[in-house]
């Protein structure tokens, strides 16, 4: 029996509530803190536990941006927050949706990044499940203990956490973090979601030699011995929580790629950092393309990073193309990739499979004048020989958009585009203020990391927009859940990156922005929900519900509020 049951009714979110005292208190889905009236205390055995005063949300609101205030760095911050989501998570959504702008960089990158690094030193408390070797034959039965009607889990192995590879049981922060966010822009209820840390070990040696470390202390499993523990994981998913949605999270490139297409048939599941990225860069590209009169099939773009970011964006991008009437060898050569050694050319030998469909064959390359056998072409070369309209970085590593490079691009081009997507900030692979610089103000920029704005010229003032994955994952998830979809597909993606288009105001555009304000990331996230939703009806991943699509997302947002408690 479980002791406490969520469940809505008339719109409301209720509890009914087993638990009395103390274990109330402890209970963050559930606790209300100070804001417990007298009625709740008496029946909930309370009395005595609170001071007298019953406090107003928006006071405890107050006070925890007070309390805030009062930490000195963004960890503390951090900490100060992590404290609040594990002890109310009601005030914790009131707050985090009341500061979005600001607290997003705590919650999420860059801050997360350092919590994942210190993970063992700040640990306060367990959040979520982490699966481990040792769990062996038993995941199902781990995975059943989590009380809750679960739909949406993130899982990571922690081998890639954002640009800080691998950080052990400390990658559990990210799958937190990324619920966060869920429950803050799509309303998923904080009860039906589940972190998940597949810690198979860890190849990092300062964990592996720091005694404080908290992860299971084994090298990293590899191979059918790794495969053995995703394979049982799934199903064990499939088995506790039939209904549920799985997100796959900072995985590194072989294994990412490899895992979404062995488990996307099997259980509705998505990678954020391939297809939600992809979908970001979409939009942008077809944004910058709406302000300048440039058609998908108009463009031609290059892409510096042939990693999961960099193939998914292909990807998406091929689609968009296709879609658009180009076909045979003028889609070929409307994209062109590099990695860590060059152009991916049909003279070279790739480990990486996945990236075979964007090798240029040899006599291509050279009627592009890209065919010289002596050396592989630079992106310089590549730049001067195929004249793009867009650029996009995904290689992680700074100062990879030299100005040479950019000079090239905006001689050929009267608006490039130019993303420099890799993250956190110091990786960028230009920084805004250059790219205005060295293309004379004309470029449409949109980054991985924020930036602030760019004064260019006497009075321009340019918005940098960031092609933050949180304009579209949400969107995806409610809306696939909301529909109960079968499968994530690739194309429910493109819808997503269509109606964030739509969103871009002119005005948006006006001052160089390609993605809307973050602010309205609520009623983005809804209207990207519904187009997602129709179009998984429309693919045959689901079917219509009785009371219509919009009526489906909506009843899925949870707008945090305490939910009225039940006593049994
Ligand atoms: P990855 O390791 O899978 O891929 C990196 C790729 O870059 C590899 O193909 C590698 O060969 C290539 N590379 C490395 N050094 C290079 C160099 N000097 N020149 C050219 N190519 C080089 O990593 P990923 O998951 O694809 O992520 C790449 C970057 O993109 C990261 O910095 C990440 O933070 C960023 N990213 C941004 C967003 C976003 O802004 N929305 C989303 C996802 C990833």
């Amino acid at each position: 029996m479980e002791l406490t049951r969520f469940f809505r009714e008339n719109g409301r979110w209720m509890a009914e509530v087993r638990k009395r005292g103390r274990d109330v208190l402890r209970d963050a889905l559930i606790n209300k803190g100070s804001a417990f009236d007298d009625d709740e205390r008496q029946a909930l055995g309370l009395r005595g536990l609170l001071p007298e005063r019953q406090a107003t949300v928006d006071l405890q609101v107050q006070r925890v941006i007070e309390a805030l205030a009062r930490r000195n760095t963004d960890l503390g911050r951090y900490e100060e927050l992590a404290d609040l989501h594990d002890r109310n998570e009601t005030l914790f959504f009131r707050v985090l949706l009341a500061r979005l702008q600001d607290l997003m960089p705590i919650v999420y990158t860059p801050t997360v990044g350092e919590a994942s690094l210190k993970y063992s030193q700040i640990f306060h408390r367990g959040r979520g499940r982490w699966i481990t070797p040792k769990h062996r034959g038993h995941m199902a039965d781990v995975l059943r203990e989590v009380q809750g009607d679960i739909r949406l889990i993130v899982v990571t192995d922690n081998e890639r956490i954002l640009g800080l590879g691998d950080q052990g049981a400390g990658g559990m922060v990210i799958p937190i973090g990324k619920l966060a966010l869920y429950t803050a822009a799509a309303g998923i209820h904080p009860s039906q979601t589940l972190p998940v840390s597949l810690d198979v070990g860890t190849d990092n040696k300062r964990l592996q030699e720091d005694p404080m470390y908290l992860g299971y202390r084994h090298p990293r499993l590899r191979g059918a011995e790794y495969d053995e523990v995703v394979e049982e994981f799934v199903h064990a998913v499939r088995e506790a929580f039939p209904r549920a949605l799985l997100q796959w999270e900072d995985f590194k490139k072989g294994n990412a790629i490899r895992l979404l297409d062995r488990y996307r048939k099997i259980l509705p599941s998505f990678n954020d950092d391939i297809q939600g990225t992809a979908a970001v860069a979409l939009a942008g590209m077809l944004a910058a393309g709406r302000a300048c009169g440039r058609s998908p099939s108009q463009e031609r773009v290059v892409i510096l990073g042939a990693g999961a970011a960099g193939i998914g964006i292909a990807n998406q991008i091929r689609a968009a193309m296709r879609r658009d009437g180009l076909g045979g060898d003028n889609l070929r050569s409307a994209i062109a990739l590099l990695d860590s050694q060059g152009m991916l050319r049909g003279d070279r030998e790739y480990a990486d499979s996945y990236k075979l469909e964007y090798v240029w064959p040899m006599e291509f390359a050279a009627q592009k004048g890209l065919g010289s056998p002596d050396t592989l072409p630079d992106l310089h070369a590549v730049v001067a020989a195929l004249e793009p309209t867009t650029l996009i970085g995904t290689s992680g590593v700074a100062g990879t958009f030299p100005e040479k490079v950019v000079r090239e691009m905006a001689r050929h081009v009267e608006a490039p585009a130019i993303f420099p997507y890799s993250n956190p900030t110091s990786k960028a692979e230009a920084t805004p203020v250059d790219l205005m610089e060295w293309t004379e103000g004309r470029a449409y920029v949109a980054t991985g990391s924020p930036f602030e704005p760019v004064a260019y010229g006497d009075d321009e003032i340019v918005r940098i927009s960031q092609g933050n994955n949180v304009y579209i994952f949400p969107g995806v998830g409610l809306g696939a859940l909301a529909v109960e979809a079968s499968q994530v597909t690739d194309s429910m993606f493109t819808a997503a990156a269509l109606r964030l288009v739509e969103l871009v105001s002119d005005a948006d555009l006006a001052v160089g922005a390609l993605y809307p304000p973050l602010s309205q990331l609520r009623e983005i996230t809804h209207r990207i929900a519904i187009a997602v939703a129709e179009e998984a009806i429309r693919e045959g991943v689901a079917v219509e519900p009785t009371d219509g699509v919009a009526e489906a997302v909506a009843s899925w947002m949870w707008e945090p509020e305490y939910p009225e408690i039940r006593p049994t």
